[in-house]
């Protein structure tokens, strides 16, 4: 089974090349960022709770994405592999993913970070908010506090998916089909 974690801070392009590694492999994409804007938009209970820190920037507790995951990959038994997506954000969400994935017998094949100088991704950011509509990318104080969240909280998952000789650099800043064979020729190496 073939899971990946696509890794980087907001703006790096993570959407974007999960979108073609899925079709190339067949992959479930998981995106808790995708997931908890549909909530908000169905206004469910899940959603507006989502909302109070997405709309500030922040991340929301861990125990709320976990608990999607864990919904979405008994809801997908027979799925060939997932791809991650803006998941996991923290430690205790890697360490619960970690068990979740272990308890199932499918552990992770490999973390992908796409790495884009900070001071790019502003700017990428507030491009996407234009044609996206959506109201965390368009507010440059709430992009700056998303990429602050990711600095403190996110980035120590570099070393933690090291430590366990599973995280493969790749650079994100050019033709997008460039970035996807680079990516593509990690994962090949994985599988
Ligand atoms: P994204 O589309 O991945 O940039 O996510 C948009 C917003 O949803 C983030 O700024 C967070 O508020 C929230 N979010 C998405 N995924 C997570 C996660 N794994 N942990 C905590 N918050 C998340």
């Amino acid at each position: 089974m073939l899971n990946l974690v696509i890794f980087g801070p907001p703006g790096a392009g993570k959407g974007t090349q999960a979108a073609k590694i899925i079709e190339k492999y067949n992959l479930v994409h998981l995106s808790t960022g995708d997931i908890l804007r549909i909530e908000k938009a169905k206004g469910t209970p899940l959603g507006m709770e989502a909302k109070e820190y997405a709309d500030k920037g922040i991340l929301v507790p861990d125990d709320l994405v976990i608990r999607i995951i864990a919904n979405k990959l008994d809801e997908n038994k027979n799925a060939v592999g997932f791809i991650f997506d803006g998941f996991p954000r923290t430690i205790a969400q890697a360490e619960a993913l970690d068990k979740m994935l272990i308890e199932r017998n499918i552990p992770i094949k490999a973390m992908l970070a796409l790495e884009v100088d900070d001071d790019k991704l502003q700017k990428r950011i507030l491009l996407r908010g234009k044609e996206s509509g959506r109201a965390d990318d368009a507010n440059p104080e709430i992009v700056r506090k998303r990429i602050d969240e990711y600095n403190l909280k996110t980035s120590p998952l570099k070393k933690y998916y090291t430590e366990k000789g599973k995280a493969h650099s790749v650079y994100g800043i050019g033709e997008i089909d460039e970035i996807f064979k680079e990516l593509c020729g990690v994962i090949e190496q994985c599988n």
